[in-house]
C-alpha cells in the first residue's frame, strides 16, 4: 500500500499549492478531497474469513497465481465514503443547469425511472419465450408508433444504441439501397462543415469518403454550392437541422430535393430533433434516415456513451434494407421478426447491429415521458427549449459577439464567439471561470465553422430563475474578461482541480495504477 494516510492527502498537493490556497487535509470546507481507491485502506485491516481450504492436487499446471492480485482493501465505510465522495465532484443534471450545446441535457423525470423499474420491464430477458413478454413488445412497438408518427416517416429502426449507431445504421441503410440498384460508384458522402464529428466519422467508418458542403455567411447550407458538387459518384448528404450553430435550415426541403434528382439519399442528423418536435415533420421535408436520441429529446439519461438508444426513422424507400429484428403486430400479438426470409419479411435488410432488441430501459423511459407529456405536451416541449435558448441569446448578447443574433431567432441552443474578447482571453477563461460559479461550461470550440464557439442549450427545463442566474454568471464573467481580470486567467479557483492539461490528458491517459514506487521506477 503506498503512503498516503487516511485523510486523503494527495502526493501532488505541492508545498505552494498547501501555503496558498490548501487546507491540511486537502479539503475545502464541505468539498472532500480524495484520494484513489488503491492509496486508502489496507488488506491488513479488511477481509473475510474462511476455513482452511483442503488439501487437494493442482489441475492447473503450475500456472497458480502466488502473488497478491492488487485488490484495494476498504471497509464498507471507507468504500461508502469513496464513492460518495467521489460522487460529489461530479456535476450532474440533478444538481444544477448543464448548458451543453448540442447535448440536450435535460431533466430526466423520476417517472420514467419508476416505470423502467417496474418488475416485468426491469426483470424481462431477451431470451424469454416471445409469449412471456408480450408486454415488453408492446412498449417497443408503440414507442416505434410515436417516432414513426412524430417524424412523419415509414417506419423506424429500434435497435441503435446511441446517436452515432443509428448514424451508422442510416448509412449502411444508404449503401444496401445504391448497392441493391448497381450503384456501387456512389461513395461520396456530403457533410456540411457545421457537422457533429460522428458524421464524418460515420461516413468514413462505413466506406464512404468525405467532402465538405460550405456555409453560407447566415451559418445555413449553402444549397448552390451543394447542388454544384452533386453527381453520379454522390451517394448522399448527412445534414443535422437545425444544425449545430442553432439554426434551422430553411433549405431543407430544396436539399432534399435535389440530392434526389441527382439520385442520392439524405440523412439527417436528429439530434437537435428536441427544438422541432410537434412542430417539423422530417418526413415533409424528404428525409430518408433520421437518428433519434431518446437521450435528448425524450429525457432518458445521458450515461458516459451509454445506455443509449437512437432509434433509426426511415423512409420508404431505404425501408426494405432496415436492420433485423423488429417487432411485428399480427392478429393481436407481438412477434419479433428476427430473420429475413426471401420475398417475405425484411429480405433486403442488411444485417443486424445489435445481439437483442435494444435498449429496453430506454424505450420503456422514452415511452412513458411521451406519454405523459402527449402530442401537445411534446409540442410544447420544442416551443419552451427554443423560447429559452432565445432568451439565453438575447441576454447576453451585449456582452459577448453573437455571430447570427442578425440571422433571427435561433432554435433550441445560442452561439457565441471569442470575437471581442481582450488580447490575452479566450473561451477557455470564459468555461473555466463558470465552474468557479458552479455551472458545468457550455459547449466549447464547437461548431468548427464559428471562432472560439460557445454552445449554450438551457433546454425546456429550466425557470426563468434559473436561467436568470445562469445568465448573470455568464456577464459576470465575461466582464471580468473584458476588464483584463487577470485571475480568470487560472480559474476555476474553487474547484477539486485548477486547470488540467487536458490535451496531454486526451492523448496519454494514465489509465492504470503504479505503486509509487514502481512509478517511480518507470519515470
Ligand atoms: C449528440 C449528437 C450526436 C451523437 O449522438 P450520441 O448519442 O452521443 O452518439 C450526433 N450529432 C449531433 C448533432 C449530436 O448533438
Amino acid at each position: 500500500m503506498s503512503a498516503i494516510n487516511q485523510s486523503g492527502w494527495r502526493p501532488e498537493m505541492t508545498p505552494e499549492r498547501r501555503s496558498n490556497e490548501a487546507t491540511f487535509t486537502g479539503n475545502r470546507a464541505l468539498m472532500l478531497e480524495e484520494a484513489l481507491i488503491f492509496e486508502i485502506g489496507s488488506l491488513d485491516t479488511t477481509g473475510v474469513d474462511f476455513a482452511e481450504a483442503p488439501k487437494a492436487a493442482s489441475r492447473l499446471g503450475g500456472l497458480e497465481r502466488h502473488k497478491d492480485i492488487g485488490l484495494p482493501g476498504l471497509s464498507e465505510p471507507e468504500a461508502v465514503r469513496h464513492y460518495t465522495r467521489l460522487s460529489r465532484q461530479n456535476y450532474a443534471i440533478d444538481l444544477g443547469l448543464f448548458p451543453l450545446g448540442s447535448c440536450t441535457m435535460k431533466h430526466n423525470p423520476r417517472l420514467n425511472e419508476r416505470m423502467a423499474r417496474l418488475p416485468g420491464f426491469a426483470d424481462v430477458h431477451p431470451l424469454q419465450p416471445v409469449d412471456t413478454v408480450q408486454g415488453a413488445f408492446e412498449v417497443i412497438h408503440q414507442l416505434a408508433h410515436w417516432l414513426v408518427t412524430l417524424t412523419g416517416m415509414h417506419s423506424v429502426a429500434m435497435s441503435p444504441k446511441a446517436g452515432a449507431h443509428g448514424e451508422l445504421c442510416g448509412v449502411l441503410a444508404i449503401r444496401a439501397a445504391l448497392d441493391a440498384k448497381g450503384q456501387q460508384s456512389r461513395k461520396v458522402l456530403l457533410v456540411p462543415e457545421s457537422a457533429h464529428g460522428t458524421n464524418p466519422a460515420t461516413a468514413a467508418f462505413a466506406g464512404f469518403s468525405v467532402e465538405d458542403i460550405p456555409a453560407t455567411e447566415a451559418g445555413r447550407v449553402d444549397l448552390e454550392a451543394l447542388k454544384a458538387r452533386l453527381g453520379p459518384d454522390v451517394a448522399g448528404v448527412m445534414i443535422t437541422n437545425p444544425n449545430t450553430c442553432g439554426l434551422f435550415e430553411p433549405d431543407m426541403k430544396a436539399i432534399s430535393d435535389a440530392v434526389h434528382a441527382a439520385g442520392g439519399y439524405v440523412y439527417c442528423d436528429g439530434a437537435n430533433f428536441n427544438a422541432i418536435v410537434g412542430r417539423v415533420r422530417p418526413g415533409d421535408l424528404g428525409i430518408d434516415a433520421m437518428h433519434i436520441n431518446l437521450h435528448k429529446t425524450f429525457s432518458t439519461p445521458h450515461g458516459g456513451g451509454g445506455p443509449g438508444s437512437g432509434p433509426v426513422v426511415l423512409s420508404a424507400a431505404l425501408a426494405p434494407y432496415a436492420p433485423l429484428p423488429f417487432v411485428e403486430e399480427q392478429d393481436g400479438k407481438f412477434i419479433l421478426i428476427e430473420e429475413e426470409t426471401a420475398g417475405e419479411h425484411h429480405a433486403d435488410s442488411f444485417g443486424r447491429m445489435v445481439s437483442f432488441h435494444g435498449q429496453m430501459g430506454m424505450f420503456t423511459r422514452a415511452l412513458t415521458y411521451i406519454l405523459s407529456h402527449g402530442a401537445d405536451g411534446l409540442r410544447q416541449v420544442a416551443e419552451d427549449s427554443v423560447l429559452n435558448a432565445n432568451y439565453v441569446l438575447r441576454s447576453l448578447e451585449d456582452v459577448l459577439d453573437a455571430p447570427f443574433a442578425n440571422s433571427g431567432p435561433c432554435m433550441h441552443e445560442a452561439i457565441f464567439s471569442d470575437k471581442g474578447l481582450p488580447e490575452g482571453f479566450s473561451t477557455l477563461d470564459i468555461a473555466k471561470g463558470l465552474i468557479d460559479e458552479g455551472f458545468h461550461p457550455m459547449t466549447v470550440y464547437f461548431p468548427l465553422v464559428v471562432h472560439g464557439a460557445m454552445l449554450v442549450e438551457p433546454t425546456e427545463t429550466e425557470s426563468k430563475a434559473a436561467l436568470d442566474q445562469f445568465i448573470g454568471a455568464c456577464r459576470s464573467v465575461a466582464e471580468r474578461a473584458k476588464a483584463g481580470d487577470a485571475a480568470l486567467k487560472s480559474a476555476p479557483h474553487f474547484a477539486p482541480r485548477r486547470r488540467l492539461d487536458e490535451t496531454q490528458a486526451a492523448r496519454k491517459p494514465v489509465l492504470v495504477w503504479k505503486e509509487p514506487a514502481q512509478a517511480e521506477a518507470a519515470e
